[in-house]
């Protein structure tokens, strides 16, 4: 039988990368324009690979909207292929639900045009997470295909050492934490192998003869795979020539033009025995370590924390509110939570979220944030306007001000919520703004406290009063602006149940309890609560004593700078330069923000002495496109001070210390990272990523060169033994390492002034000048409580939803959980409503690799197990969650 050679057609498209979306974008159109006329004129042009993302025929047809009719006859026809994804995302830097989202949307939008190609693409994204076989299964994919992340070795190779990561063929099983298992296909001679095929029969020969060498170096069956397109690559107009070509060169071999569907099925069909497993994620391709691009977590920190506050809003405020809120309109705002999706997948190609692009594009990022951001508040502020005015308040006082606050983490939480109370307000229709101002700025002043629905004082902080202009949108009529007086009342909670409100009002009148115990000693030098006593050293450091586990930790919180002669995607300190410590740069100083008995807060205030750049070198090296591995660039001789201020915040009751770091940042070519050194000498570290909190090895291979290890979180990094753990947490800080001796060190910032690859593009905001605002914490945890602390880390993301309320009788009771959580592990990622049926529903993961009990209940409901796509699955719910399970649970009424 003849080999048979499936050429596939594609062109890979960055929808914007070493130059503005718009400068891709006219040229996506002008290949879209060639494609629709090569459909029409060449009858053998099989079809083409629209690059898994369905969002390219969006950006198309905004352009050329009259060619919506020739596309549909395109796809229709099986000349244009298109989904499963909306874009093509970066796994590891967008959170669970938004690699969910981008497969539900995708699936969506091509279900308007036709089917999917079901296929999972990740041909060029930077390592792949490893729940793809289970999340791929739950949307009906067998078969993923991606790039990098693992090595092939062709059959005569011996097994390099992590075996974990190398494949003997191109073709392979991948397997996931939870065992589910799909087909994976590297593309090991990368998506361009079958790049340009030439038409003319000399250079046709040698492109071949070298071609199909390479392939079949890989391929495990006569099934050869030609990838005819690469980076933003015109479509090849005389490629049927071109085969025509190689089957009148080559007799032993038969080429085709395919596609995906038809090279699956075949390939699939005849897969030998010893086809190898890859497991789990698949992070690593070159054995030195360089090209893992793992340090895109850490370029332009500001847009990871931006998406961070996106995601954030969206999932774990607008959706669980708009999801109650459905309760009392009877509507969900589908259409308007879709819409600010979109516009935040736009930011989450691999390009994009890395932070590895050119200034103009991560300009035009921030616009997209701010607009998700924006509808995203839009649609909590009109389900809490929706709840707010059912909420029963008739057991409160009438000459008092109710408010609520819900708590809309899938998990509990400790923290303090604020509100601003309004205490009088005078319309614009009473008088001069200004005169209504001075009014209300003149009337006496009064003391309040806060009490709960049973008369009992909260311990509450109530700000001075203040003035301010404020107005109303009446959805019937034109807006009323006003002046308010108000005051800012924080008020400490513990542990407030997952989904749950609680009402509460501020009375007047001074709060009866005194404050006599204090958590702050040695002027601001000493933080203790009943867990753990902090003491700031001169030097700025934290020495930790955790009481009831008799342990003490020294040096927590140093902060390390070096210089960084790498790029957006690579870290690369120079030669022969040592890191700069914040405990050798002299004395510290503290200040008391806040202490109660409830939660003490401290200023601590550093000064670093940093060079102001890399030396003059670094700019020629990269003029002239020396690669980052060869420079000589140092750090220049000029230091300039760093100011480092932290606010450290310890609550009672709890092992986590919450800090807030902010500085000015004015140096370049650098990285700031935050030190933890937990004593623990141990092989692994767990993680918190997509769908999974990961187990990684804290040593690397032998044969990995690059001196640093750098790794992708979200909300959490740990390390623990049999006797305790200390978990990392942070908020938009995507990047961590586990360094000698058991030291956590957290990336605050890394500044680079070039974007790195295959030429040099100048990237002067990737230094992050200016105001720079970093948010973390440190909890030290007993053996059993180490799922609890990556819960904590969870909740802190999330803040509490707080609304004022009237004086009214209402139809919901003024505490209520909307849904009874009781599971320890269940890390629950989505409380939303079904596009189908409008039904609630709920996702999550294991977090842990055992089997776990869990009790997820919604009063009057019964529980469905749903798939990925929020279909009803085949399989019955279990009551025992599975280890890595990703569950998503449908709530139907009972009849
Ligand atoms: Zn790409």
């Amino acid at each position: 039988m003849k080999k048979k050679v499936y050429i596939i057609s594609h062109s890979h498209w960055d929808r914007e990368w070493y130059m503005a979306y718009e400068q891709h974008h006219m040229r996506l159109v002008e290949l879209m324009d060639d494609l629709l006329e090569l459909f029409e004129n060449d009858p053998e042009f099989n079809s083409f690979h629209l690059d898994g993302q369905t969002i390219i025929l969006d950006d198309y047809l905004q352009v050329r909207p009259e060619k919506r009719a020739l596309v549909q006859q395109a796809i229709d026809a099986g000349k244009l292929r298109i989904g499963p994804f909306y874009i093509l995302q970066d796994d590891f830097l967008i959170s669970s639900e938004s690699n969910v989202r981008n497969m539900l949307i995708g699936f969506e939008e091509t279900q308007k045009w036709g089917v999917p190609v079901m296929l999972g693409y990740f041909p060029d994204t930077f390592g792949n997470m490893g729940q793809t076989p289970q999340m791929m299964k739950q949307v009906g994919i067998e078969a993923a295909a991606f790039g990098r992340g693992v090595k092939p070795i062709g059959f005569d190779n011996q097994v390099l050492e992590a075996e974990n990561y190398s494949s003997q063929y191109s073709e392979m099983k991948w397997k996931g934490p939870d065992n589910s298992e799909i087909f994976g296909l590297l593309f090991a001679n990368w998506y361009s192998n079958g790049n340009e095929i030439p038409a003319e029969e000399q250079e046709a020969k040698a492109f071949w003869d070298q071609k199909l060498a390479d392939a079949e170096q890989y391929a495990s069956t006569e099934h050869l795979l030609m990838m005819n397109g690469v980076d933003h690559q015109p479509v090849q107009k005389d490629i049927s020539k071109a085969i025509a070509l190689a089957n009148r060169l080559y007799p032993d071999y038969e080429f085709i033009h395919s596609n995906f569907t038809d090279y699956l099925a075949a390939v699939t069909n005849d897969l030998p025995e010893d086809l190898g497993t890859v497991e789990g994620e698949l992070t690593s391709q070159e054995t030195d370590g360089w090209y893992t691009l793992a340090n895109t977590a850490s370029a332009r920190v500001y847009l990871k924390q931006w998406n961070t506050k996106v995601q954030r809003q969206l999932e774990n405020i607008a959706e669980p509110l708009a999801t109650m809120a459905y309760e009392v309109s009877g509507s969900y705002p589908h259409d308007q939570l879709d819409y600010a999706w979109k516009t935040l997948m736009q930011n989450h190609p691999h390009d994009s979220i890395c932070g590895c692009s050119v200034d103009s594009v991560h300009r035009e990022m921030i616009t997209r944030f701010e607009k998700a951001d924006e509808v995203g508040k839009f649609v909590a502020e009109e389900a809490m306007r929706q709840l707010s005015q059912v909420i029963d308040t008739s057991e409160f006082p009438e000459d008092t001000y109710p408010f609520v606050v819900i708590n809309t983490a899938g998990t509990a939480k400790t923290g303090e919520a604020v509100i601003e109370v309004e205490l009088e307000r005078k319309k614009f229709a009473e008088g001069l703004p200004e005169t209504l101002f001075k009014e209300l700025e003149d009337a006496p002043v009064k003391s309040y406290h806060v009490e709960n629905a049973q008369g009992e004082i909260i311990p509450a902080i109530v700000s001075e009063a203040t003035v301010r202009f404020d107005y109303d949108l009446p959805k019937d009529r034109f807006r009323i602006p006003y002046m308010e007086k108000v005051v800012t009342v924080t008020i400490p909670l513990e542990e407030m149940a997952a989904f749950s409100w609680e009402t509460f009002t501020l009375a007047e009148g001074k709060a009866p309890i005194a404050i006599t115990d204090s958590m702050v000693s040695d002027q601001g030098r000493v933080i203790e609560n009943e867990l753990l006593k902090i003491k700031i050293e001169e030097n700025g450091s934290l020495t930790v004593l955790d009481k009831k586990m008799d342990r003490q930790f020294e040096d927590m919180l140093v902060f390390e700078d070096t210089g960084d002669v790498g790029n957006e995607y690579i870290y690369k300190q120079p030669s022969d330069t040592a890191p700069i410590l914040s405990n050798q740069q002299g004395d510290s100083q503290v200040e008391i923000l806040v202490d109660t008995p409830e939660i003490a807060q401290i200023q601590l205030i550093q000064t670093m002495m940093i060079p102001v750049s890399a030396d003059e070198l670094l700019e020629r090296e990269q003029q002239m496109v020396v690669e980052f591995r060869y420079r000589k660039a140092k750090r220049a001789k000029e230091l300039k001070p760093l100011l480092i201020e932290t606010k450290i915040t310890l609550r009672k009751n709890s092992r986590k210390i919450d800090f807030e770091t902010t500085i000015d940042n004015q140096m370049k070519d650098h990285r700031l990272r935050a030190l933890f050194p937990t004593k623990l000498h141990v092989e692994h570290h767990e993680a918190d990523s997509i769908f999974e909190v990961v187990t990684r090895p804290n040593k690397v291979s032998a044969s990995w060169e690059n001196p640093t290890n750098p790794q992708h979180q979200h909300a959490f990094v740990n390390l623990h033994d049999e006797n305790y753990g200390v978990t990392i947490g942070n908020y938009g800080l995507n990047e961590y390492e586990i360094v000698d001796a058991g030291q956590i060190a957290l990336t605050l910032l890394r500044c680079v002034g070039e974007l790195g690859d295959w030429g040099y593009f100048p990237t002067p905001e990737a230094q992050c000048l200016g105001q720079q605002h970093f948010q973390y914490s440190m909890e030290i945890h007993e053996p059993n409580e180490k799922f609890a602390s990556y819960q904590h880390a969870y909740a802190a993301q999330v803040p509490f939803t707080t609304q004022q309320l009237a004086n009214q009788q209402g139809e919901l009771s003024s505490k209520n959980n909307y849904l009874e959580v009781d599971a320890k592990t269940f890390a629950i990622t989505a409380l939303k409503r079904s596009k189908f049926n409008d039904k609630v529903v709920l996702r999550g993961f294991n977090l842990s690799g055992n089997e776990e009990e869990m009790v997820v209940q919604k009063p009057g409901t019964t529980n469905r197990l749903l798939n990925l796509l929020e279909k009803d699955s085949k399989q019955t719910i279990e009551p025992t969650l599975m280890p890595y399970e990703i569950r998503t649970i449908g709530f139907e009424e009972e009849k």
